[in-house]
């Protein structure tokens, strides 16, 4: 074999093995209910140095999104902050084709709320509102700035007391994503706990 051809080979062997490694996305139709924009608030640090252009300081540490969890009566909110880099691996507005399928795709899986938190059936819990927020999708924003994501759902439930724990299945679609660092309160008690891909489940006791 020549060595144009092994290299050739070797060419067509590493594309074929970084396009196995891609997540195999679970496509799930995205919920009508769930709104992605661009914070509002990004723009008015054009003029800034990268520094000042990062406005949520000392919010987001590499490797840890945070996660808050609140069921008062019958509505249940999960709030949550991704950093761009557990998101999509990225922290600048996507460019290249690649990164714009990562930031899609993810986005996608984000839209879909109840297959990220499989709610117990018994709970009877509607989504009924949900908003991602990402300056990722900023064409304009400065590329020096720590870009996340923002995310807030809400759900109605007839049964708030089959909630005794929450699934929380976002390691599944969400391949950058390392560990959660989640607070809850329900009802009357509250907590908090570590979620990695070995730990999903968040108990309520
Ligand atoms: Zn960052």
């Amino acid at each position: 074999m020549s060595n144009l051809m092994i290299f050739v080979l070797c060419v067509a062997l590493c594309t074929a093995c970084s396009k196995s490694s891609e997540p195999e996305a679970i496509l799930a139709t995205p919920s009508s209910l769930v709104t992605v924009k661009i914070p509002e608030v990004e723009h008015e640090h054009k003029e800034h140095d990268d520094k000042s252009a990062h406005r949520e300081v000392g919010a987001h540490v590499h490797g840890a999104a945070s996660m808050s969890v609140v069921l008062e009566n019958t509505q249940l909110n999960i709030t949550m902050s991704i950093p761009g880099m557990d998101a999509v691996g990225f922290e600048h507005p996507a460019t290249s084709a690649d990164e714009q399928a990562a930031l899609n795709q993810t986005l996608r899986h984000l839209q879909n709320p109840d297959a990220l938190f499989p709610l117990p059936k018994s709970a009877e819990c509607q989504l009924v509102n949900g908003v991602v927020e990402t300056a990722l999708l900023d064409k304009k924003a400065s590329v020096g700035a720590h870009a996340d994501m923002d995310i807030d759902y809400q759900w109605t439930c007839k049964h708030p007391e089959y909630l005794k724990q929450l699934s929380v299945q976002l390691f599944s679609y969400i391949v950058h994503l390392q560990k959660i660092q989640a607070s809850w309160i329900s009802q009357n008690k509250q907590g908090a706990a570590e979620l990695t891909k070995e730990n999903t489940e968040l108990s309520f006791e």
